[in-house]
């Protein structure tokens, strides 16, 4: 049964409904894309999500796929690294991976609305202001106020809170949906352009204020602005719970965020105009009932830390293509099988994106761990075929995310037991590696393993 000429409804034109209308379309599908919001491209800007997106070599690929990159490149800024910032305000730096690779900060409002313009120029169909309120996964219907609409296919791209979702998992147990959220919010503040409309500070690099508990985060825009995110605690000490009035806000920023206080002139207010959101996790046992398939965040939203969430959902369209192409017919039992196998990497996609909070918020301003992520960088520029430090095997490869979470787990017990053994700490000066002889010792290391 091939998709061509059939009828395939996706519910929700947010960033990953938008590339698979693009990908469905080129199996000569008629596909009709269903959003409860309105057109966002009347709009001036996305209100209440995060305003951008890091885009990184999954989502580049799957862009460049369907041949959507050079559009979304201008609007890209990239970022080569990381710049912490210390409670003095002192930079350390830290780069992604090697000299010309970046991830690029992107609107999400501009990346959804070039997606859109794209699948309408290949004649994919968007009805806006229409919700879908059930799905009848049995006679593949959808049901919104005043219509029902029978399809061949309906895909759940409806985000976290997918109504696709919560609706077919109550009527079948396979789906099983989890929804987990963890203790900290978010709130997004913006460092405005300086006066000749520049970024006021490097506009090339991530920056971090890492602070155990809690952190700032701050990615670049087009028109000089950044948009800071601060993650912190619901509840408790440093929380958003005790930052209550301006003048404590004020005080919690100029006591734990000097430098980034100077910034933001109105930021007490900007902070209580700006909505507190929480973060989480949703986890499904299977992603397909009948001929209604999940996708994105629909089932398998996570915390944006290791900023993979999109990415992984662009990754989902490019590999659901591709598996098309290899299996034309539609075969159910395989596409389930497809599915699960998918799911294994999506759960190691959210182990990863959980771990990397630990790392931003506490890790970045640890000498020890930092000295490790130079001296395996070094490692892995002498023996690139051996070594691809984990966040490149995330960042930078399309290398499964279940693969790159098993060895990025093995590479970190040898660094850290090189370190340890040797005696590698905070005052470490680089011939030592060369007189202690570490590339012996780690690809000694990597051979009892292999
Ligand atoms: C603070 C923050 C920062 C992030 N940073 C990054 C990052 O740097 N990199 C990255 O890769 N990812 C990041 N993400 C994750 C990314 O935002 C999501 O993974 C991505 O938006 C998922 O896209 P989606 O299309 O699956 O869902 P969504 O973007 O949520 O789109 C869902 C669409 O469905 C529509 N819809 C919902 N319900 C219905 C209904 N009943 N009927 C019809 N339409 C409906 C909505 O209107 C919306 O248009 C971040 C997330 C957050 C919260």
């Amino acid at each position: 049964m091939h998709l061509k000429n059939k009828n395939i409804a996706i519910v929700g034109g947010g960033l990953v409904g938008s590339l698979l209308s693009i990908y469905l379309k080129r199996h000569g599908a008629n596909i009709t894309v269903f959003d409860k919001r309105s057109d966002i491209r009347n709009e001036k800007s996305s209100i209440g999500r995060s305003i951008n997106l890091a885009l990184s070599d999954r989502g580049i690929n799957a862009l460049k796929s369907v041949g959507a990159l050079d559009e979304v490149m201008k609007i890209g800024m990239p970022m080569f690294q990381r710049i912490m910032h210390s409670d003095s305000g002192e930079l350390t730096f830290q780069p992604y991976g090697k000299k010309s690779q970046a991830i690029f900060s992107v609107s999400r409002h501009t990346l959804n609305s070039r997606l859109m313009d794209i699948a309408e120029k290949a004649s994919v169909k968007f009805y806006f202001n229409k919700e879908c309120l059930d799905i009848d996964s049995k006679n593949t219907t959808l049901f919104f106020k005043d219509t029902e609409l029978k399809f061949d296919y309906i895909f759940g791209a409806d985000g976290a809170g997918s109504i696709v979702r919560n609706k077919i998992s109550q009527q079948s147990k396979n789906i099983n949906p989890s929804v987990e959220f963890i203790s900290s919010d978010y709130k997004e503040l913006c460092i405005p352009a300086d006066i000749n409309g520049s970024h006021k500070i490097d506009n090339k690099s991530l920056h971090i204020w890492p602070r155990k508990s809690y952190m700032v985060i701050a990615l670049p825009n087009l028109d000089g602005t950044f948009t800071c995110t601060l993650f912190a605690p619901k509840i408790g000490h440093n929380s958003f719970e005790n930052l209550r009035d301006k003048k404590t806000v004020n005080k919690f920023f100029k006591d734990n965020f000097r430098d980034l206080f100077d910034l933001i002139p109105n930021l007490s207010d900007q902070y209580f105009e700006n909505p507190t959101s929480p973060l989480g996790f949703v986890r499904c046992k299977s992603w397909i009932e009948n001929n209604t398939i999940l996708i994105g965040d629909a089932c398998h939203a996570t915390v944006p830390f290791y900023g993979q969430g999109m990415n992984c959902g662009f990754e989902d369209c490019y590999l659901l293509d591709k598996w098309i192409n290899s299996n034309p017919e539609m075969n159910h039992k395989k596409l389930s099988f497809f599915l699960n196998e998918r799911i294994m990497d999506t759960s190691a996609m959210q182990e990863l994106s959980m771990n990397n909070y630990k790392e931003m918020r506490d890790k970045t301003a640890d000498e020890t761990f930092l000295l490790q992520k130079k001296i395996e960088e070094w490692f892995s520029e002498k023996h690139p075929k051996k070594w691809m430090p984990l966040y490149s095997m995330v960042t930078f490869s399309l290398k499964r995310y279940s693969k790159a979470l098993e060895l990025g787990n093995i590479q970190d017990k040898i660094m850290q037991s090189v370190m340890k053994d040797n005696d590698i700490c905070g005052d470490f000066n680089f011939d030592e590696l060369h007189n202690k002889e570490i590339e012996k010792k780690i690809l000694a290391k990597i051979q009892n393993i292999n």
